[in-house]
């Protein structure tokens, strides 16, 4: 029987508060029970918000949890190679398609067509779905504007997307999602709309970055907050469409705050290194978060 991979993944764009000292704990600790192996691994592609200090804070507050993750970890930057090759493969088979809409655009036709009396589709993060009227641009027109040096994204072509499946789509939710969804889950990737799957500059995106590297790392538990059961539709989608093997998923609940609001890196909400400053052990923190 091979092992059960598990990841922590961390985005180094802020301090880790308590709600990732549990997600890594959780992962470490069912890593442990199984005899399974533990991987850290870097979320770094968002190059403007991410800094190395941050990473090495990271490293140091798990490291101070007792945490023990593999080496060498996999930092998402050093492998853009792999993300383009991937994001090429859906450009050949026309199911990507080059995204042109501003933030204000995409406003402006949505207000015109709630002025019609059209309520628009949000998707489940409550964002608008972005209009789908760039589909069918000619290659030429496509072509002359990326020329152009115009800003774009690549998004996915979800019907077409969807028309590729050969079976229904669903994952084997082991955790359970916002409203206790547990089992086996029927995945909505529509949902979503036409999603980002790469910007202009950045040949990817965190939903086809996770896809690639959960593959690539041989994941096989996918432990991770709630708050991202619906991504896991998009995932879902992707893996398909790649030929990608498909990981269990365990979401867990999240740690709030004393107010009951989610916890924020940009808030600075719980900080660990701050709770490690005012004298807490990493067992008063495994307390916290009734890890014992
Ligand atoms: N990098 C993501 C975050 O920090 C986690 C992604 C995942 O676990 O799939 O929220």
């Amino acid at each position: 029987m091979p092992r059960p991979v598990f990841r922590f993944a961390p985005s180094p764009n802020g301090p880790l508060h308590l709600g990732h000292a549990y997600s890594g704990l959780l992962n470490h600790d069912l890593a442990r029970e199984v005899g399974g192996r533990f991987l850290l691994r870097i979320e770094d592609i968002d190059r403007d918000r991410c800094r190395p200090a941050f990473e090495r804070a990271i490293r140091d507050d798990l490291a101070w949890l007792g945490l023990e993750w593999e080496e060498p970890v996999r930092r998402q930057s050093d492998h853009f190679a792999d993300y383009r090759a991937a994001l090429d493969r859906l450009i050949e088979e026309d199911l990507v398609y080059p995204a042109f809409l501003s933030r204000g655009d995409v406003r402006d036709y949505i207000a015109d067509e709630e002025a019609q009396g059209t309520s628009w589709p949000r998707d489940p993060d409550c964002a608008p779905l972005y209009p789908v009227i760039e589909r069918n641009l000619s290659r030429r027109e496509r072509n002359a504007r990326m020329d152009a040096g115009a800003p774009f994204a690549w998004r996915i072509d979800i019907d077409a997307a969807l028309e590729r499946l050969a079976g229904p789509l669903d994952w084997l939710e082991d955790g359970a999602g916002p409203q206790g969804e547990t089992g086996m889950i029927a995945a909505n990737p529509r949902a979503w709309g036409d999603f980002v799957i790469a910007r202009r500059d950045i040949p990817t995106s965190y939903q086809l970055s996770v896809v690639i590297d959960d593959a690539l790392q041989g994941i096989t538990h996918v432990v991770r907050g709630s708050d991202l059961f619906h991504a896991t539709a998009g995932q879902r989608l992707l893996q398909e469409l790649l030929g990608l093997p498909v990981p269990v998923y365990f979401h867990h609940d999240l740690v709030l705050g004393e107010d009951g609001r989610k916890l924020s890196k940009s808030r600075g909400d719980s900080g660990l290194s701050d709770l490690r400053q005012a004298g807490m052990t990493p067992h008063d923190i495994r307390r916290m978060v009734h890890l014992i």
